[in-house]
């Protein structure tokens, strides 16, 4: 192991840490980019048995959760065209965005309202799956609707899953769980809302709040699952299963560009714009997007002037191995989904050849979008969910010389909010209702 560098050597280094201390807004451009990684552990076909485990699971969802019923049990967004947010974006930035906008709505996802419900269902599902075939007598040709009988819930009961989140894994990981019997435990990190935690109480998850963030939360959980053999836990740092459970969007995604004759090429490139907390979801999803689709559709992360982690780990290299207090950086935020001071063991590795680039915003931002939104589209969205629009114009600006923008297609990943309560969305309009009047 090499000496770890001090906050100054770094700086000289790396000038662009130098704007981060500052808290500025910022644009980086991934310099390996395009290049091929000989050191990807995974490989398409890896997503295609995701696909495969989400159809299994179908018939089992269609009847624990209704809401999924009318898609089958499939768990998809809609992606929707927002040219009146468009406009109200332009006028805002008073710089036209070029090309057509588009939000992909995971804020409507059944089960947490949010991208969780990609990832942490889906390694729930991987789990159950696994007992029932190993001590019960499921096969793979089986209605897993069975799964939800009491001889299964009665199974699944001597098992636990425990994982540690700032609220929205926690909650798709504990409502998919406790449905099928699984002792839960959910450790909260204290920017966890309150809503959150209340909701998954009244599920039977067991929920132990601590004073401290996501990181030390995730720790905790971690060491609960160590001492107990039949105690699962979902690691937001690592996983394999939640990061393909999240690239399975990728494959609906092809489908909606395909029905909504988006084209993607050269010369009409897409760009998917991610909030990136531990980077789980957001390198899953671009991951999947680049394995799919190829090398015209292009992610970029978003993340909070104050908690640039995965900016942070991606373009020192040093990923996992160096936070944002590293830095001298205070690690504050209002975008709970994005509160993770130190990023995932495998956000930085798997994207160090398959993101184009990351970018900061101010957290003000995020507010006015959120009230943009709401005003232009009716679409209401919990703040983390609107980093999206908050990064745009930095990073288009940072582009434009190398990419045809005026056939460009814009997606803002919106990852969360149709479950959070009336009176919190309310009070988050008027945040950004009053940023955007004063
Ligand atoms: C979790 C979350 C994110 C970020 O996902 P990570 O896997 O932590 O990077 C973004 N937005 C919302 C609403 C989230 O809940």
């Amino acid at each position: 192991m090499t000496k770890p560098k001090s906050s100054s050597q770094l700086s000289q280094q790396f000038p662009m840490i130098t704007q981060l201390k500052e808290y500025q807004p910022l644009f980086w451009r991934n310099p390996d980019y395009g290049q091929t990684d000989p050191h990807l552990p995974f490989t398409s076909e890896y997503i295609f048995d995701a696909v495969a485990r989400w159809e299994r699971f179908a018939p089992y969802l269609a009847v624990v959760f209704p809401e999924t019923a009318h898609l089958n049990g499939i768990i998809e967004s809609p992606l929707t065209r927002i040219e009146r947010m468009q406009s109200s974006w332009s006028q805002y930035n008073n710089w036209t965005l070029p090309g057509s906008l588009y939000l992909k709505q995971d804020n409507v996802l059944p089960i947490s309202g949010s991208i969780k419900s990609r990832g942490g269902i889906y390694e729930v599902l991987k789990f159950a799956e696994h007992i029932a075939l190993t001590q019960g007598d499921l096969t793979y040709m089986d209605d897993y609707s069975i799964l939800a009988t009491p001889r299964y819930h009665q199974l699944f009961s001597h098992y636990g899953i425990t994982a540690g989140s700032t609220g929205n894994l926690g909650l798709s990981i504990g409502i998919a769980a406790a449905s099928f019997g699984f002792q839960t435990t959910i450790h909260m990190s204290h920017d966890a809302r309150s809503w959150k935690k209340a909701k998954l109480r009244a599920n039977g998850v067991h929920v132990i709040e601590h004073d401290a963030d996501c990181n030390f939360a995730v720790e905790q959980a971690r060491k609960q699952a160590a001492q107990d053999k039949y105690t699962y836990f979902i690691d937001d740092e690592g996983s394999a299963d939640l990061f393909l459970g999240y690239a399975v969007a990728a494959v609906r995604l092809q489908k909606q560009l395909a029905d909504q004759h988006i084209p993607l090429d050269r010369q009409h490139p897409v760009f998917v714009y991610l909030p990136a907390g531990v980077g789980g979801s957001p390198s899953g999803v671009t991951f999947g997007l680049k394995k799919i689709m190829g090398p015209y559709i292009h992610g970029i992360f978003a993340e909070p002037t104050h908690v640039p982690s995965v900016t942070l780990g991606m373009l020192t290299g040093l990923n996992h191995d160096i936070s944002v207090y590293d830095i001298g950086l205070d690690g504050k935020t209002a975008a709970d989904g994005l509160a993770v001071s130190r990023p995932s063991f495998l956000a930085g590795k798997m994207m160090k050849t398959l993101l184009l680039g990351c970018a900061t915003f101010s957290d003000n931002e995020i507010f006015k979008y959120l009230a943009l939104l709401a005003d232009s589209e009716n679409i209401n969205i919990e703040p983390s969910a609107a980093a999206g629009f908050a990064v745009i114009k930095e990073s288009l600006q940072a582009l434009q010389t190398d990419y045809p923008l005026k056939q460009a297609t814009h997606i803002v990943w919106s990852t969360g909010g149709s479950m959070v309560p009336k009176a919190d969305q309310n009070n988050f309009y008027q945040i950004g209702n009053r940023l955007l009047n004063n």
